[in-house]
């Protein structure tokens, strides 16, 4: 068995025919984009293998692939057609639309710029994979502002770092390795687990194990939005007698650290969860007077945070939004996805996937084109709607792209594995782009 590998800058170990050339390798799977990993190609299955460190969620991700150029062809209403049959049928799905909803935005910086000027030629309404848990953040940030630390200030500079409501394992597998627990640029560190602990004691243990690691845990008094408010107020220096020994002792620890950190992550966060992290946010605004203090948030994977990024700098709002008659609205609450098609209050929807396959769209009965890899066509087939699929390739597999981080400032590069030959996001939005231009010329 003969293996190429594509690997990341900061791996020690060699495996057999690294290919000449080759770039560092980003995994798009989570919002942590790891790029000190690699991934092997064995050339007699052509299956992928995760190379350098273990993650249960990229080896799942990477199982979905293999190094064979992809022979998925688009579809119209589960019949194999040809790329230019789904874009005219796609571009008469649009068209005919009174209002469409752009939903998933699973895609790299590319796709995103090209789905934009898509929505506001549609009057489409954006809204990603997750919104609700987007909103929470970005509510938040509206509100109040917020400082935030990158993964490499965590791993390099913070002494304690505090996991808001458990730690986000099933998020973001390697989020302890991504905070630096147990590296040694960081003598003594402090983990504090405030919330649930029951389901991540092996992690808490392997954590406890590492040298100059301290780990503890602290259950909630009453559920999370009691339990943050409390440790606002006593960070903040106010009395709170009744608050448990627990709490009052961990607001002494964040008082008293050099660099404190309070990790989160929108997608565990109940629903109102904008109140949580204004309090998080409250807490780090109140310890920054005295020390340092910031919040680190782990969510936007799939290409959310991405897909908000590019929506922001080219019309100045997030997602959920529209270029309507209005010209351009943010609604917050009425563009959620779930709300508008309960209500019957769009009647299209283009539903993005790039990067995962099982993210399928929801159950509705509206005509429907699907941008997404080869294996997400079963999942959408149908007998209440026109569907038009159309495969295309995975940034960081089968094409090049950029993602970005959960941290919000940094921008990964995605180098394929190989190529798949399938279209990406960007062609496809541009394309339809084009054919929508051309239809509207022809008819005005
Ligand atoms: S933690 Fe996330 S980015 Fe890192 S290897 Fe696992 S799935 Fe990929």
């Amino acid at each position: 068995m003969a293996h190429r590998l594509r690997q990341g800058p900061f791996m020690t170990e060699t495996f057999a025919l690294p290919s000449a050339g080759d770039s560092p390798w980003t995994c798009p799977f989570c919002p942590l984009a790891c790029d000190h990993l690699g991934v092997a190609v064995d050339t007699t299955s052509q299956t992928l293998t995760l190379q350098g460190g273990a993650c249960v969620r990229a080896s799942a991700a990477l199982a979905q692939f293999n190094e064979r150029p992809s022979a998925a062809t688009p579809s119209i209403d589960g019949q194999p057609c040809s790329l230019d049959s789904a874009l005219q049928a796609a571009e008469g799905l649009l068209r005919a639309s009174r209002q469409p909803l752009f939903g998933g935005l699973g895609t790299d910086v590319a796709g995103a710029r090209a789905l934009y000027p898509l929505a506001c030629a549609t009057g489409a309404i954006c809204e990603p994979l997750g919104g609700a848990a987007l909103m929470h953040g970005l509510r938040a940030l509206q509100d109040r502002g917020q400082f935030t630390a990158t993964l490499s200030e965590v791993r390099t500079r913070a002494d304690v770092i505090v996991f808001i409501g458990g730690v986000p394992a099933d998020v973001a597998p390697l989020i302890g390795l991504r905070c630096g627990i147990g590296d040694a640029q960081v003598p003594q560190r402090r983990v504090v687990v405030l919330g649930p602990s029951s389901g991540c004691q092996a992690l808490l243990e392997a954590w406890a194990g590492q040298g100059g690691v301290q780990v503890e845990a602290v259950p909630l008094d009453g559920d999370l939005f009691d339990t943050v408010s409390q440790l606002a107020v006593l960070v903040s220096g106010r009395s709170l007698p009744a608050a448990p020994p627990a709490l009052q002792q961990l607001a002494a620890t964040l008082r008293g650290a050099r660099y404190g950190v309070l990790v989160g992550s929108p997608p565990r966060l109940p629903a109102n969860g904008a109140l949580v992290v204004e309090a998080v946010h409250q807490i780090v605004g109140s310890l920054n007077r005295s020390t340092r203090a910031a919040a680190l948030w782990i969510g936007g994977g799939n290409g959310v945070a991405t897909a908000n990024q590019v929506f922001a700098w080219l019309s100045g709002l997030p997602l959920r939004s529209r270029l309507g008659p209005r010209g351009l609205e943010h609604e917050p609450l009425l563009f959620d996805a779930g709300r508008l098609l309960a209500d019957g209050a769009v009647d299209a929807l283009l539903w993005v996937s790039s990067f995962d396959a099982t993210a399928a769209p929801p159950a509705n009965a509206l005509p429907m084109v699907v941008l997404g890899p080869p294996g997400m066509a079963s999942r959408c087939l149908r007998s209440d709607g026109p569907t038009v699929f159309i495969p295309v390739t995975t940034p960081g597999i089968g094409s090049d792209g950029h993602l970005f981080r959960t941290d919000g400032t940094v921008l990964m590069p995605l180098n394929r594995v190989f190529s798949d030959h399938l279209p990406t996001v960007a062609e496809v939005a541009g394309r339809l782009m084009a054919a929508i231009s051309q239809a509207e010329r022809t008819t005005a």
